[in-house]
């Protein structure tokens, strides 16, 4: 051992070769400060040892270096840029000395090496990677860019579109798909990638393998001359702008940077790369989408803690195979845990197995499954009309119609079916949960789960504790929740949970503004382009249901009257009123057709127009920020409001929901960090001049004491 720190070691194998080893305490290794420093030494004792004739770098763990300590971030994104561009020039620098050692080097890649990661593979003369290798930058994911030399080495080694795609996808790349770019140079099965990475660099020490050119390669200029470097980066940058808009700015300026530095050597392009990566790292989209990424480590952590102290869900049961119970069995399957679907009607459970069978099939044809995994999934969802295996759930969904006293009845009669221990779980969306428990004799047994409408697609499961649910109980199910591959986040059981207890005030501003006379598809085209909605609140409403959100919306005015009382009819009624249930029958705010390729279009409907008149005044003009301002200051202050009740227990927590559950734009980083980024002050002040428009245009208390005390969220 010639050099020794907690991160990684240099060894001195025979024939000369080094060993590079990253094998950290903890169970990963990335690249986080410390690793920085222990590399800027472990290079010194490299450049100096006068043996060394070739240098391998490998891990000692699962996977190669998983990227840059995320957690460092948000306050490494708070320096000085002085202080963040030393931070890059160090790391530079050692990448540069890597890459200028005076013999031939390898990079031995096992599992994931991701952007630090990636880079530090990018700095040797080779790659070699197994089968398990996954190589990526996802920079641009978390609102930044590659900031190590990724931006100046890959397009250097494998071509400018190649490499543009690559960092503005931020996706990882498994072996194969690496080999053919020519991020690596060979793939070898996992127990051969050490002795085939010492085979490679002795045959570069050998002088059979060219390593100087390759590393000439990597520092000279592009090879592209003026006229294709115009269009290769402009129709790249057309394509990234269409795909990220303009809230996500990293990509583009990504693939500007890339360009910038195209006839640059190597120092000046690494120049280009820090300025940019500075410019984006002060942005609020990269705190945001930083921000977010550390709420969903958190939440993830908060599941593998769950799944613990919770009970293992081998087999599950759902009551009910319609939209939802459909849903929800296959997600099970296809996760893996076996499923029971009852329901009372033969041709429910037909058509729960042909929804199944239709999103496998489509799967299938994406060549994302074989043929086997087909089969097997759907032989572990056992449609069933009786309660008979009913008991060999661990746990059991109850999905059948939103009916109070049928659900009551349903759970009742369940609960005598099953044993003493199984967890029961309801997915209503409006029934308070400690309601449905007076029904049960064990509502520590019980507790809710909110899943969203379509399963398969949607991220997010509210997970509803109930006053009596048990620690086990809620542990059970938010294991179970992650197992299928979703978000579970727990909140206090209140009208509409969180998620429906927040949006509904949002419709509420809505309804308001088109009674004042706004125009619907002027505020969804606010709400989409400037505020960053996937859809406006018209169209949200015609997608969810203007039935369903017309039964919500009189379950949040009975939930909380004191805000969300109707004061006279609204928008919401006046379509329901006209049977304009939205996307399900054709016709709600908007009218839907399919186009020619048999997707459906939406066009703004004259008809609509004409209802609206019963409930909207003259026509009136608003400007994006009042439409923006009359939408989420409801939004927000229920928000802040189930903050200060408890109902979810941190900001991080409630920005998830938000994202996962209802698409709020993830630049925004959700609720709470759109305050912080307002600052508290602003947005009291504006949510006071449209303090008039009623009760739920009032902040509250808590928020006026926090902004006073001059404290942030986060
Ligand atoms: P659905 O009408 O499509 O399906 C309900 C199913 O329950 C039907 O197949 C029916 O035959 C069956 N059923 C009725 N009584 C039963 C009984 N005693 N035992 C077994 N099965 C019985 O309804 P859905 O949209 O799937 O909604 C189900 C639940 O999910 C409701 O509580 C709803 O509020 C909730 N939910 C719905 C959505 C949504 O967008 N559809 C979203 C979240 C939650």
């Amino acid at each position: 051992m010639i050099y020794q720190a907690e991160q990684l070691s240099v060894t001195l194998l025979e024939d000369g070769i080094a060993e590079l080893k990253y094998d950290a305490k903890g169970p990963v290794n990335k690249f986080d400060q410390a690793t920085l420093q222990a590399l800027t030494e472990a290079v010194k004792v490299l450049q100096t040892n006068s043996d060394i004739k070739g240098l391998i770098q490998t891990s000692g763990k699962g996977a190669f270096i998983v990227g840059a300590d995320i957690t460092e971030f948000l306050d490494l994104f708070k320096l000085p840029d002085a202080e963040l561009l030393g931070w890059l020039e160090q790391a530079n620098a050692v990448f540069n000395a890597i890459e200028d050692l005076p013999y031939p080097t390898i990079s031995a890649v096992n599992g994931h090496a991701l952007g630090g990661g990636c880079e530090a593979i990018l700095a040797t003369d080779f790659r070699v990677a197994d089968t398990t290798a996954r190589i990526g930058l996802p920079e641009t994911k978390l609102g930044i860019m590659p900031g190590f030399g990724g931006t100046v080495r890959l397009p250097r080694l494998i071509g400018a579109d190649n490499a543009v795609e690559w960092i503005t996808a931020g996706k990882d790349y498994k072996a194969p798909a690496a080999l053919k770019f020519g991020t690596v140079d060979a793939v070898v099965a996992p127990e051969i990638l050490r002795d085939a990475a010492l085979s490679m660099v002795k045959d570069a020490i050998a002088g059979k393998l060219d390593w100087q050119s390759r590393r000439a390669q990597k520092q000279a200029p592009l090879g592209l001359n003026k006229i294709e470097a115009t269009m290769s980066f402009s129709t790249a940058l057309g394509m990234v702008y269409a795909k990220a808009g303009k809230h996500y700015p990293a990509p583009t300026a990504a693939v500007k940077a890339v360009e910038a530095a195209a006839r640059m050597d190597r120092t000046g392009a690494l120049g280009v790369e820090a300025a940019t990566f500075i410019k984006l790292a002060k942005t609020d989209a990269a705190q945001a989408l930083v921000g977010l990424f550390l709420s969903d480590q958190a939440l993830k952590a908060g599941a593998k803690k769950a799944a613990k102290a919770g009970k293992a869900t081998n087999k599950a049961a759902v009551l009910g195979a319609g939209i939802m119970g459909g849903g929800i069995a296959y997600q099970s399957a296809v996760k893996g845990t076996p499923v029971i679907m009852k329901d009372i009607n033969d041709a429910a459970l037909d058509l729960g197995m042909a929804t199944a069978s239709g999103l496998l099939t489509t799967q299938l044809k994406r060549g994302r499954i074989d043929g086997t995994k087909l089969a097997k999934v759907i032989s572990s969802i056992t449609p069933t009309l009786s309660y008979n295996s009913v008991d060999e759930a661990d746990i059991i969904v109850e999905a059948v119609v939103e009916n109070p006293k049928i659900k009551a009845a349903v759970l009742a009669e369940l609960e005598d079916n099953v044993s003493a221990d199984t967890v029961i779980t309801s997915n209503t969306s409006t029934i308070p949960i400690n309601v449905l428990a007076k029904s049960l004799k064990r509502p520590e047994q019980f507790c809710g789960m909110h899943f969203f409408n379509p399963v398969h697609k949607m991220p997010l499961v509210e997970i509803i504790r109930g006053e009596k649910s048990s620690d086990e109980t809620i542990a059970t199910t938010v294991a179970y929740a992650a197992k299928m591959g979703k978000t579970p986040i727990v909140v206090n059981d209140c009208p509409g949970f969180f998620v429906n207890r927040v949006l509904f005030p949002y419709f509420f501003g809505f309804s308001k503004l088109i009674a004042d006379g706004a125009d619907f598809v002027a505020v969804d085209k606010v709400m989409e382009k400037q505020f960053g909605w996937p859809m406006g609140p018209a169209y949200l409403l015609d997608v969810v249901g203007i039935d369903t959100g017309h039964h919500a919306a009189a379950v949040m005015a009975d939930g909380f009257p004191e805000r969300m009382a109707k004061t006279g009819k609204d928008s919401i009624d006046v379509m329901f009123d006209a049977t304009r249930y939205g996307q399900k029958n054709g016709v709600g705010f908007y009218s839907y057709a399919k186009d020619r390729r048999g997707r459906i279009q939406k066009t703004p409907d004259a008809k609509s127009y004409e209802l609206l008149a019963e409930v909207a005044s003259e026509k009136a003009d608003f400007t994006k920020d009042e439409i923006i301002a009359r939408c989420m200051i409801p939004m927000i202050n229920e928000v802040v409001r189930c903050l200060e009740e408890g109902i979810v227990a941190t900001p991080g927590d409630a920005d998830m929901a938000l994202i996962y559950g209802i698409g709020f734009p993830p630049f925004r980083g959700g609720v709470f960090r759109y305050l912080d980024t307002m600052g508290l002050d602003k947005y009291i002040k504006l949510a006071d001049s449209f303090a008039d428009l009623g009760p739920l245009y009032q902040v509250t208390d808590g928020l006026r004491q926090r902004a006073a005390d001059g404290k942030t969220f986060y």
